[in-house]
């Protein structure tokens, strides 16, 4: 059996025609930077998720650095994310020239914890952001409640969880400003590098829109120190045939996830928990294992692909090593990183298939 981790090929195949119609107009008309798509998109965007703003941009890197600078994040600024997740908002923090400050995580569902962020806020704290990791939103009533008592802005990264539900709101939407990643592996990825930022603030939207395009405000006159961030004509051509059928592919992954439990309710392993009243979109299914090592040989042994998400808590990433956090700092992130484990998920995985990796694992 040769089991595929993400299946890009079966996810295009399945869309082919249309999504070759839609790459061929866009290259017959020929204009690829802030062609008519790119605006549909931000309009379906927007439809999607019930956020008044949309701005698509480069990557959900670049999301999260035009976010934080249209906030005016840097030098001596602090800003509150988890320690447990890619890199990126931590990276954009601190390239930004700002401070990221971690705070542990909830042990079952990997989200930044919130009843821990009171004690990190400091008179230095301008934002916190929590990511909303494998595909479920982090724990937003209470996370908006803090920033409202103290006067902080959250910008979730929804990097990984964009079509995702808590109560009945949907990722994206459910703080000041959000950012999510169309980067191929996602949930909903595209066919290169993309992203958006989501705000309901028209004046933060327009600022972000100008930040995108060098800052420019009109043609040649530049307002602020900006990037050149637009996402492609192309890709947003892709992304709106992608999108129309996300809903299918997000009930698939859940079927997936399903199954996946059906399989390992009974194993030694521990399955994710999805918080209450959220629907997740499964951008990976990790699971933890308290012997990772054997698992992870009989995996390859088997040959079936698996990743590790994450290895290294950020606090303990080399780049890092300036702000002076050390090993014990976050427990429950650094063993996370120790026993964490993602599985094959994609929307055409099939029961036999998980009924095989599953049988696999102890
Ligand atoms: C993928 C990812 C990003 C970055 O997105 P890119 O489009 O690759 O720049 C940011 N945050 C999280 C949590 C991610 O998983």
């Amino acid at each position: 059996m040769k089991i595929d981790f993400a299946n890009l090929t079966l996810a295009h195949q399945e869309y082919a025609t249309e999504i070759n119609v839609a790459i061929q107009k866009t290259i017959e008309k020929s204009h690829f930077i802030m062609g008519d798509e790119v605006e549909l998109l931000e309009d379906e965007l927007k439809n999607f998720t019930g956020s008044n703003h949309v701005i698509t941009c480069s990557s959900g890197t670049s999301a999260l650095l035009l976010a934080l600078s249209a906030i005016g994040i840097g030098t001596n600024d602090e800003v509150i994310t988890s320690p447990f997740s890619f890199i990126a908002a931590a990276e954009m923090i601190a390239f930004l020239g700002a401070k990221p400050v971690f705070v542990d995580i909830d042990p079952l569902t990997y989200q930044i914890n919130p009843s821990l962020i009171t004690s990190a806020i400091t008179p230095k704290t301008k934002a916190i952001i929590p990511v909303s990791l494998f595909g479920q939103p982090s724990d937003m009533d209470s996370i908006n409640k803090i920033a409202q008592k103290h006067n902080l802005i959250v910008i979730e990264d929804g990097a990984q969880s964009f079509g995702a539900t808590y109560k009945e709101k949907k990722s994206c939407n459910l703080t000041p400003i959000a950012t999510t990643s169309f980067f191929p592996a996602k949930p909903l990825g595209c066919y290169g590098d993309g992203g958006a930022v989501f705000c309901n603030d028209e004046h933060i939207a327009t600022k972000i829109k100008s930040l995108r395009i060098h800052g420019q405000t009109k043609r040649y006159e530049h307002s602020y120190i900006g990037l050149g961030a637009r996402l492609d004509t192309i890709q947003a051509a892709i992304l709106r045939v992608k999108l129309k059928y996300y809903p299918i592919k997000i009930s698939k992954r859940n079927q997936v996830a399903k199954l996946y439990e059906k399989y390992l309710k009974n194993k030694s392993v521990k399955l994710p928990i999805i918080g209450d009243h959220i629907q997740s979109v499964y951008a990976q299914y990790s699971i933890l294992s308290a012997d990772r090592n054997s698992l992870e040989k009989k995996l390859k042994q088997n040959n079936i692909p698996y990743a590790i998400h994450y290895p290294i808590a950020l606090h303990l990433q080399p780049c890092f090593s300036y702000l002076g956090y050390q090993e014990g700092d976050f427990p429950i992130a650094e063993k996370t990183c120790k026993q964490i484990l993602s599985l094959p998920m994609n929307p055409y995985l099939s029961e036999n298939e998980i009924e095989y990796i599953s049988g696999v694992i102890d």
